[in-house]
């Protein structure tokens, strides 16, 4: 039976219990302690979700681009009202300080909300004479699509997903990752005050069964997938059997690199960014800082002396840097990586170990880590760790740092400081990475397009170009004259 601190499944605008009664637990990554327990959908919720979703999405498609795009902003305005409490619901169930999630997160979802909102109405197909007539196109919605996010950026993954596939005419059923399901419902209330009618949003929430309930239901027609590339490959895989489109935005392990003319403070400040930031848990994270040997010696020293003063602690206390890993077996997988660095002969300049937090013996904390002394083939080099772990390693001239900085199957990001413009875009032109930082590291503005390349990913979010993943293009021929037949 249901109590009233359960969060229920969100299905036609309201909250209902899962058909099998099946239930799991949200933990506090900072204090181990259950926050609630939430239900799990099973196939008969799926398939109640699909239902509703087919009646939403036909109510939804009837309306026009501007009227779709009003509840977008209207939505995108209510997230902004209730910052203070979202940016906290996401700090206690994500373990992300609080000095990052109202804009990281909150702010990010709404901007998302915002720009698909104002480009719904814009959706456009396009004209062109031929020989006999002329045709036209026409971006149709896919129908429902299914999103499934990865636990680091719960509330932003759920509105980078759903915005573009809203703003086109689409219904959405999200599953949001098992250890970070909150936020999703809350969005999902949200949608519901901005007006958006029932069914066009729903809430699953639940493990990877759930996920494969929905990359095998026949009348969803799309999956958005966050997450590793193992999940990746197995959802393409059991995506193909119906012949879905699928989205796919993976792991990584990407390379910085830091040209001798770049500007050391700067240079650090991005590789502390793309390591330490939400505790190392982001895809793109720059985890291969490949340093010029000239200035390594006091490029070492300055990032040293700000990692220092980096305050692992509570996510709720605003002068928290770095919180916990999301979950004790993350925790132990990053710790494990650790030892792995120092067994294979890396040479540990600072953490390399679990953190105390007073008062909080339970959370999952580990210490900022950096490992100097590396090769390219050790496991922490080319692994994806997922915490907070950053690799340095020496270079002597562009070429060289290419080859080693490509030499990897995933090819999600890539970064650069230098001061040399020309080399800046021959660099960023070299990288096999779908995004290219110059003298910077880790912004994700919506007007930009992001996703991988190689095994990182397939598709785009953000910008315009998400919208060629969540519509269908229809052309249509109209004769001008008459039926030429040889018969
Ligand atoms: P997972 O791949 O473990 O899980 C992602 C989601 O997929 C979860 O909701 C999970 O459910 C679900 N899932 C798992 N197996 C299946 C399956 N067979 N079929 C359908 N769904 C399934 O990733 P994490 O949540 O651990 O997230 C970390 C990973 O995500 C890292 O590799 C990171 O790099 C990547 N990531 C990529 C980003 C990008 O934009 N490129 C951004 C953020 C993260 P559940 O967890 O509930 O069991």
């Amino acid at each position: 039976m249901p109590d009233s601190n359960d969060r229920l499944l969100w299905i036609h605008g309201e909250y209902v219990t899962p058909a099998d009664g099946k239930y799991f637990d949200t933990h506090n990554p900072a204090t181990g302690e259950v926050i609630c327990r939430v239900a799990q959908a099973g196939k008969a919720d799926v398939e109640r979700a699909v239902e509703s979703s087919r009646e939403g999405q036909a109510q939804w498609a009837a309306m026009s681009g501007a009227e779709r795009g009003r509840v977008l902003v209207k939505a995108a305005n209510l997230l902004r009202e209730h910052c203070d409490e979202l940016a906290r619901l996401e700090s206690l169930d994500g373990g992300k300080p609080i000095a990052e999630t109202p804009e990281a997160d909150v702010g990010s979802a709404a901007d998302c909300l915002e720009f698909f909102g104002g480009q719904a109405a814009s959706l456009h197909g396009e004209y062109q004479a031929v020989p006999g007539g002329f045709f036209y196109t026409r971006p149709e919605p896919l129908g429902i699509c299914a999103g499934i996010g990865a636990w680091n950026y719960p509330l932003q993954i759920a509105a980078w997903k759903s915005a573009p596939a809203l703003a086109a005419g689409n219904a959405m059923i999200f599953k949001p990752a098992e250890l970070t399901p909150l936020s999703a419902l809350r969005l999902a209330e949200l949608f519901r005050d901005a007006g958006l009618p029932d069914g066009v949003f729903n809430v699953v929430q639940g493990f990877a069964e759930t996920g494969q309930a929905l990359t095998a239901h026949p009348d969803i027609a799309k999956i958005s997938l966050t997450g590793e590339v193992g999940t990746g490959k197995a959802v393409m895989r059991a995506a193909a059997d119906t012949l879905k489109a699928v989205t796919l935005e993976l792991g990584g392990k990407s390379p910085l690199i830091i040209f001798e003319d770049a500007d050391l403070d700067n240079a650090v400040g991005a590789a502390m960014l793309g390591n330490f930031y939400t505790q190392g848990q982001i895809c793109t994270n720059s985890t291969r800082v490949f340093v010029h040997e000239s200035i390594k010696e006091s490029f070492v020293e300055k990032l040293l002396a700000r990692t220092r003063k980096l305050k692992v602690g509570d996510p709720l206390d605003p002068d928290t840097d770095v919180g916990p890993m999301i979950s004790a077996d993350h925790m132990q997988g990053v710790l494990a990586y650790m030892e792995k660095g120092k067994e294979e002969g890396g040479k540990l300049l600072i953490g390399g170990g679990r953190a105390r937090v007073e008062g909080l013996e339970n959370g999952n904390f580990v210490e900022p880590t950096i490992f100097d002394g590396l090769t390219d083939d050790m496991t922490i080099v080319k692994e994806e760790i997922f915490g907070p772990v950053l690799s340095l390693l020496g270079f002597s001239t562009e070429d060289e740092v290419l080859e080693r900085a490509n030499k990897t199957h995933f090819g999600l990001a890539g970064g650069l400081f230098t001061r040399d413009i020309q080399r800046a875009h021959r660099v960023a032109d070299g990288l096999d990475s779908g995004i290219v930082w110059i003298n910077h590291y880790n912004l994700t503005p919506i007007e930009m397009p992001f996703g991988g390349f190689k095994q990182s990913g397939i598709g785009k979010e953000n910008s315009r170009r998400a919208f060629e993943h969540y519509t269908r293009l229809k052309t249509v021929y109209v004769a001008e004259g008459d039926v030429d037949a040889p018969y």
